[in-house]
């Protein structure tokens, strides 16, 4: 979560009822998962200034299609609100956050509000999703041994050029990409 958000969610607070109506459900200490993961996306949507008819994906998808027509440059993924997969966890990483600040957080366990257990301890659950969905996974990166200039190529085979993310090029060593060593492009 964006540094600066809490700044926001501060004025949020003292401006928007329905905002304070979702933080109720974090004060209440007998919220089960689905209030705590429905009342953090109606907060996340307003302190993104949405509307009471978005959710966290459909204003992601509308701020990013701002930002595609207005910017220059690339869209930094993180100026976008979060997808509602993510957003669910942190709310209730909060929601145990603030149990524990009031003194009831004795009866939940960690594994349900927003943590897993590995070796090192606790860590946060990041999301429930891929970060692309599985047929994009695939077919954008590619794994070749050779120069990547066959079909047998996954990225030439979709008419994609090579990125960082391919396994073996990187999108640098081959022949499928715009920039050869003298940064020219190749056909
Ligand atoms: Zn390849
Ligand atoms: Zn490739």
């Amino acid at each position: 979560m964006q540094y600066e958000l809490q700044g926001t969610s501060l004025s949020k607070f003292k401006a928007s009822s329905m905002f304070r109506e979702q933080a109720k459900v974090f004060h209440s200490n007998s919220a089960s998962t689905h209030d705590v993961i429905d009342a953090g996306e109606k907060a996340l949507v307003l302190v993104y200034n949405g509307m009471s008819t978005d959710t966290l994906d459909s204003l992601r998808h509308k701020r990013f299609c701002e930002k595609v027509a207005s910017k220059t440059s690339h869209v930094k993924p993180q100026s976008l609100p979060p997808t509602s997969a993510a957003a669910k966890y942190h709310s209730l990483r909060v929601y145990l956050q603030v149990q524990e600040w009031k003194g009831s957080a004795a009866e939940l366990n960690p594994i349900d509000w927003g943590w897993q257990e590995c070796e090192e301890g606790f860590v946060p659950l990041q999301t429930s999703l891929p970060p692309a969905p599985e047929h994009l996974l695939r077919v954008i990166r590619c794994n070749c041994q050779t120069d990547c200039s066959t079909l047998r190529c996954s990225c030439k085979k979709h008419n994609i050029e090579c990125t960082l993310a391919c396994g073996n090029c990187k999108g640098t060593g081959c022949t499928n990409t715009s920039y050869d060593n003298d940064n020219e492009p190749v056909e």
